[in-house]
């Protein structure tokens, strides 16, 4: 049997597992049941299909989305796993051919829709089938209380108690709130299942928000940092998707976009433009991306605020799953959260009892407060994220807008001065927005009756804005200075004489925190972090994946993953064993792509070098050698080439020189 280490680095090409990985591999290789909980992009399929190698039989992946099952049944045919699934998008010779080849026990893996797991024809033959293990794939979708319950989950755990063996149970989700974990154990009948739990923090991903005055404008200026960049914009409804779009398309962007109103056809030909890079912006509703594993996209737009953290996260998620650094934008308008409102009350799954559908309701409303505050607060995003998501963070992260943007501290003795004053002279009166009226000098007329305006405060703070004013009055509450108290409505007055008399005799300061004059964001140039003589191979690298992408007729990134890429650029690989030191490259890989990738390495170490008709070296290119003959040759393989000679058949073996401008016969 082959080891987890050995399946890891010859069918997926890495040599390391990352953390959490190996101790759910090494409990289901055990035998015992497991519960997985990881944030997108931490690397849950490896947890179950590599233990699904080392198995005797064969492991059922229970997993929600079509997209998502043919996507994984790509790549795992591409690393030389033997995997197929069976859903209603298969033609009936092709589902006759996955049959066939299940009961000849052809695959290690299965991917199967929910909704088939009970049906009489599928449940007779995995009776048959000797199952090693069953995999659900998003087990929060079997909960009420998760932002996306499914019915149809509810069919798992009476199809493995009708097996005739209880195969090893495992379940993956990213959502981690107690409630659906207890949920996933308990509807999915797991048998004291080993629980694990990463973080949830993806350090790659740099998080902004904004409340923008034009959305348009904000949406440009980000497109700017990002040129060239593949990237996703997510609207509340299509309408929204539709308008933006032809507004990126005028002004020459490659977008195109994605919502439930297209047909089948369009969407399929706009996600196919899309994970190809021939459009690299994509726009579109909530309905684009589950079971999207395009490892490149450099940023995510929430153009509207999502309905809920949960799906924020997964959406913004779907940036930096190569571990590059990535942007994440939440665009916030006031008008969001009544959109949101909208979708909550009008949201109707008729799979549900009325039971069901209130308690979904109440929880989707909860939901929605704890997205308001992250859009809203000052403080660190990915703190108020890891924190919603129950772990710990430090107060600071340094790397989001809220940390980036640094706030300075400004002397505001003077101001608080004149602002107790105010306070002092209408102790108990008046409430914050009086007061702050009454020192800006300017009276709404629901205020005319309080007769500020013959008050010797008034106008003491003319010119600042009511949010200025407002932050100073907060922040002498905060400090100690104030007070707001009262019954009906809250009133100011002061709290501490004695250190407000001090601060009028010039012996204690008042400081606040103010925000930094905005500095414009370093272009994308500088962010990025390879350097120019690497781009250059970068680019050769990923016109090969994209012709040979085009070749397959798959999406680039099952040829090979944009971080894949970058350190093969970094590295530049001679040997097909430097090759295979690369993480990220298989046996299988190195096997299909290797000539390929060290000749388009070597032919850009020494360009000029290489002498012209060697450079176009490839099989199949006919060169003539003096003392041979015309000879064909058949395969390269770094500076190896072979040549049949033509008139004999015979095969010789050649290395091209160091100067890459002769060959020589090994
Ligand atoms: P999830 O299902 O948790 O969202 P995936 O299983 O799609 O995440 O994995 C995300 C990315 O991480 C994939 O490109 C995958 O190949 C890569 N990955 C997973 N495990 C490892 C590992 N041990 N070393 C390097 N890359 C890994
Ligand atoms: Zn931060």
């Amino acid at each position: 049997m082959m080891t987890k280490e050995t399946i890891l680095k010859k069918y997926f090409g890495y040599s390391a597992f990352r953390p959490g990985q190996e101790e759910i591999i090494d409990h289901l290789l055990q035998g015992r049941d497991a519960m997985c909980i990881m944030p997108t992009g931490a690397g849950k399929s490896i947890c179950y299909q590599v233990p699904a190698m080392a198995m005797e039989g064969i492991t059922i992946v229970v997993s929600p989305l079509i997209s998502l099952m043919k996507d994984q049944v790509a790549a795992l045919t591409q690393a030389g796993i033997p995997a197929a699934f069976l859903n209603s998008s298969l033609e009936e010779d092709e589902a006759k051919e996955v049959l066939f080849g299940i009961r000849s026990g052809r695959y290690k893996l299965l991917y199967a829709a929910p909704e088939r797991l009970l049906l009489p024809g599928f449940l007779a033959m995995c009776k048959t089938l000797p199952i090693a293990m069953v995999a659900v794939d998003e087990a929060h979708c079997v909960s009420q209380w998760g932002q996306d319950f499914r019915p149809s989950y509810l069919n798992i755990a009476p199809f493995i108690e009708a097996l005739p063996q209880r195969p090893v149970t495992c379940a993956f989700t990213a959502t981690a709130t107690d409630k659906v974990r207890g949920d996933v154990i308990r509807i999915l009948k797991l048998n004291d299942p080993f629980t694990l739990t990463t973080g949830f923090d993806r350090p790659n991903l740099t998080f902004h928000t904004s409340r923008p005055k034009s959305r348009k404008e904000a949406l440009f200026s980000v497109l700017l940092q990002h040129r060239n960049d593949s990237g996703i914009i997510y609207c509340s409804t299509r309408k929204t998707v539709e308008e933006v779009c032809d507004k990126l398309q005028d002004r020459g962007f490659a977008a195109t976009r994605y919502h439930a109103g297209l047909t089948d056809a369009e969407r399929k030909e706009n996600q196919e433009a899309f994970i190809n890079d021939d459009c690299p912006l994509m726009v579109a509703t909530n309905a684009f991306g589950m079971g999207i594993d395009k490892s490149n996209v450099r940023f995510v737009v929430h153009y509207n605020m999502p309905k809920c953290l949960e799906s924020y996260y997964q959406e913004a998620g779907r940036a930096g799953r190569d571990g590059l650094p990535s942007d994440c934008y939440l665009f916030y308008n006031a008008q969001d959260v009544h959109t949101c409102r909208w979708f909550i009350e009008n949201s109707d799954n008729d799979q549900l009892t009325e039971e069901q559908k209130k308690t979904v309701k109440e929880q989707d409303e909860l939901r929605l407060k704890a997205m308001i505050r992250y859009a809203k607060t000052e403080d660190c995003l990915r703190r108020v994220l890891l924190e919603y998501f129950g772990e710990k963070a430090p107060a600071n992260c340094g790397n989001c807008s809220n940390c980036l943007e640094n706030y300075e501290r400004i002397d505001a003795t003077e101001d608080a001065r004149k602002a107790l004053s105010c306070i002092f002279r209408n102790d108990g009166r008046l409430g914050l927005a009086a007061v702050s009226a009454c020192l800006r000098g300017e009276v709404p007329p629901s205020m005319e009756g309080l007769q500020l305006q013959s008050q010797t405060t008034f106008g003491l703070l003319q010119g600042q804005s009511e949010q200025q004013v407002r932050r100073l009055l907060t922040a002498l509450i905060d400090s100690g200075y104030a007070r707001a108290a009262g019954d009906a409505y809250a009133t100011l007055s002061i709290a501490d004489q004695e250190r407000t008399a001090l601060l009028f005799k010039n012996k204690e300061t008042f400081f606040v925190q103010q925000r930094k004059e905005k500095k414009p964001l370093p272009k994308a140039e500088s962010l990025s972090p390879r350097a120019p003589k690497d781009a250059q191979l970068l680019y050769r690298l990923q016109e090969w994946r994209k012709a040979q992408a085009a070749r397959e007729k798959q999406p680039a990134y099952i040829i090979f993953s944009d971080a894949v890429l970058h350190r093969i650029a970094e590295k530049k690989p001679r040997t097909k064993a430097e090759l295979l030191a690369i993480s990220g490259i298989g046996e299988k890989k190195a096997q299909r792509y290797g000539d390929a990738i060290l000749l388009t390495v070597l032919e850009f170490e020494a360009p000029k070098k290489l002498d012209p008709a060697l450079k176009k070296l490839t099989p199949g290119t006919v060169l003539t050698n003096r003392k041979r003959g015309p000879m064909t040759c058949v395969a390269v393989s770094g500076s190896v080439i072979y040549f049949r000679e033509n008139a004999t058949g015979k095969v010789f073996k050649y290395r091209l020189d160091s100067s890459l401008s002769r060959l020589f016969v090994l």
